[in-house]
């Protein structure tokens, strides 16, 4: 939990280095090369404190946190607002303060649909895979179907799991979305337009690969992993060889935190600064 704009250093037995989260590594990458005076700064905080330390943190003047799990949910029963999408998702990864009131904001789809914008994709399309059905392929696929994409496919290997999120897909958004459970190798229809590995699958060091008959893609299919690190996992080299196009986990994760610093900032993020602050710290 983190994100402040102090104008003096914070010494505390609290703080976590910095050195070791790359996602403060790129936030404080940002604010240097806009000159801003600004501290990205970690908190381990214990679930039975978190109402105190929000309290804290308004007091302190912060301008807003990320959240990571498990504090994504539980930190909705302490905010004054909350975005409708991210009411949806029912998970919140960015606070922003402001008039001295705690919004609850979700930038993870947000960031994935910008990453597809500046590679010249349309949210809009007609049919997404996802593999997966935890956080991220929650903020995804609500991000899409808002965005107007009009049918999902979720593919999940523990059924219910898939089915909660199918069942809020179709309750809460427009689009048509339904599960296929994964219990042997996934053959992606040939009308899909996008294939999104949103599991955890390939993350390092896990050198793994979802199980999906990779004979099974085209050219006409874009896919992407959600996975930052490494970039260039086994699942896009093999899409890649099938002649797809394919679009890494690095710049949903650094347009999520785009996103998340312009809401506190009201600043555009120098995301060049910030995919590379990221490239080092995953080299
Ligand atoms: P969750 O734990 O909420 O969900 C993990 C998902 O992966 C579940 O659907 C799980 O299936 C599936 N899964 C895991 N292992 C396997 C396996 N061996 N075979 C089949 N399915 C599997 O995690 P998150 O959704 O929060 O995160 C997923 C990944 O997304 C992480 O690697 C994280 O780093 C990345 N991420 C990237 C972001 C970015 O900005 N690039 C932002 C947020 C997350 P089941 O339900 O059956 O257990």
């Amino acid at each position: 939990m983190s994100g402040t704009n102090y104008k003096h250093d914070l010494v505390g037995a609290m703080g976590l280095p910095i050195s070791e989260n790359p996602t403060g590594l790129m936030m404080e990458a940002a604010f240097k090369a806009l000159n801003l005076n600004w501290r990205y700064q970690l908190f381990e905080v214990a679930e039975s404190s978190l109402k105190d330390a929000l309290t804290g943190m308004r007091a302190l003047g912060f301008k807003g946190m990320n959240f990571t799990i498990p504090h994504k949910v539980k930190v909705l029963n302490h905010l004054d607002e909350v975005a409708s999408d991210a009411s949806i998702i029912g998970a919140v990864n960015t606070v922003r303060i402001k008039d001295g009131k705690l919004i609850g904001e979700n930038t993870d789809g947000k960031g994935f649909i910008r990453a597809l914008s500046e590679a010249g994709v349309s949210a809009a399309a007609n049919h997404v895979v996802i593999l997966g059905a935890g956080g991220a392929a929650r903020a995804i696929t609500v991000e899409l179907a808002l965005a107007g994409t009009k049918r999902l496919t979720i593919v999940n290997r523990n059924p219910e799991r898939g089915q909660t999120l199918v069942d809020l897909l179709n309750s809460k958004t427009p689009a048509e979305a339904k599960l296929e459970p994964w219990q042997s190798t996934y053959s992606v229809p040939a009308n899909c337009d996008i294939l999104v590995n949103a599991t955890s699958i390939g993350l390092y060091p896990d050198p793994a690969k979802p199980d999906i008959d990779y004979d099974s893609l085209s050219k006409k299919m874009l896919v992407c992993d959600v996975i930052p690190n490494p970039p260039d996992t086994a699942f896009l080299q093999e899409a890649r060889q099938r002649g797809a196009r394919t679009l890494d986990g690095l710049g949903m994760l650094v347009y999520q935190g785009a996103i998340a610093f312009k809401m506190w900032t009201g600043k555009d993020a120098p995301t060049e600064v910030m995919k590379k602050a990221l490239e080092e710290a995953f080299a």
